[in-house]
């Protein structure tokens, strides 16, 4: 053997043991078939998180770039054609409309392109449930576009992003995946973006979907799928970010023993353009606090009844007169995703019996 063709045999023998490749054909799943293309989208949190050792609980979120993410995970080359972006490298506490118009901006694009099958977008779990209902409502594609975040930092003992992330791009790559609106891949469950919210600061399994339950499993990259999304959402949504370069501002105030109406008035003098309210119980709060909140709502302050509460529903004219108080049910939504619903409901609208619709159906 010549050295020439040594050095090309041995380059050969690296790249298939470094990624499974094979020179001069795509790269194939299982079944034979080329592999799909799915983009990263890396925005920080946790999942690219870094301490100083692996055994602690202080750590700093947004440390560690997709491409350091993506090397991490040399199995998930198995499952698809990966690549990845940086969107930005943040605590999801940070999380911003200026990320949030960029991000959705660049899925857009990229699920227009006939190759690419699907996204992962990697987050922190503060606010992933914001993100991903936010994109559920403004994406335009029926393809699967999956968040994927991890509790503990990536140079953690049991760190957790690793597996998420593997199956988050089977999640992504996986045809099945497809019309179920925005998908969050975290601790082997499927979750749809409507139900998913946070219910522990520091458990690793922290996601729950309550009322509606989980989209479906998914272990080892392996998925089984149980339902389709709640509501209206991507390719059905009315929504749109066309020419939008701002998004109003919705202020969520918590109710509680002995509320008035002080912190509901200052949100309007700073600029609200719409409150929702995170309740006691089925969306209640004090008589101080209803009798601000119908002021505003006659002055044409969109108010949503939400809850404080992890899970059940806020009905419409149950303790409250919503129809004489001119107020709106957020129904499923807890604040934080009546938030998002109503900021993006209020670029076009600000009837409340459009707005009450617009929950009915989302
Ligand atoms: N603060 C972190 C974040 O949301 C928490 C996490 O990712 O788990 O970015």
């Amino acid at each position: 053997m010549t050295r020439r063709s040594f050095v090309l045999i041995a380059l050969v023998a690296l790249v298939v043991s470094a990624g499974g490749l094979s020179v001069g054909a795509a790269p194939q799943a299982k079944t034979g078939a080329p592999l799909p293309n799915v983009v990263v989208l890396a925005t920080g949190g946790t999942i690219a998180g870094a301490a100083a050792t692996d055994v602690q609980a202080g750590y700093t979120s947004g440390q560690v770039g997709v491409e350091q993410l993506l090397a991490a995970v040399p199995q998930a080359k198995k499952l698809a054609v990966l690549r990845g972006e940086q969107i930005s490298n943040i605590g999801s506490q940070d999380m911003n409309d200026e990320v949030w118009l960029k991000l959705a901006r660049r899925i857009n694009e990229l699920v227009a392109m006939p190759d690419v099958a699907g996204i992962v977008i990697t987050h922190g779990t503060d606010t992933i449930e914001e993100t991903a209902y936010f994109l559920n409502l403004v994406v335009k594609s029926k393809k699967p576009v999956v968040l994927t975040a991890a509790m503990r930092p990536s140079t953690a003992l049991s760190a957790d992003g690793p597996l998420n992330f593997y199956n988050a791009v089977a999640v992504a790559a996986n045809k099945d995946a497809a019309g179920r609106g925005v998908l969050i891949v975290v601790n082997d469950w499927i979750h749809g973006a409507s139900s998913l919210t946070k219910t522990s600061t520091t458990a690793v399994q922290t996601f729950l979907s309550p009322v509606w339950g989980l989209i479906g499993t998914v272990a080892y990259g392996e998925a089984e799928f149980y339902r389709g999304p709640v509501g209206r959402n991507t390719a059905d949504s009315e929504f749109s970010l066309d020419g939008v370069t701002a998004l109003p501002r919705v202020d969520i105030i918590m109710a509680h023993e002995n509320m008035d109406g002080a912190l509901i008035d200052a949100a309007v003098a700073a600029g609200a353009k719409g409150l929702v309210i995170a309740g006691v119980g089925n969306g209640n709060m004090t008589e101080a606090a209803v009798k601000s909140l119908a002021a505003q709502a006659k002055k044409g302050i969109v108010c949503v009844r939400s809850t404080r509460v992890t899970t059940g529903r806020v009905g419409r004219n149950v303790e409250l007169d919503d129809d004489k108080l001119g107020f709106v049910a957020s129904l499923g939504l807890n604040p934080q995703k009546s938030r998002v619903l109503l900021r993006l409901a209020l670029l076009k609208k600000r009837d409340v019996k459009d707005i009450q619709r617009i929950f009915d159906e989302y």
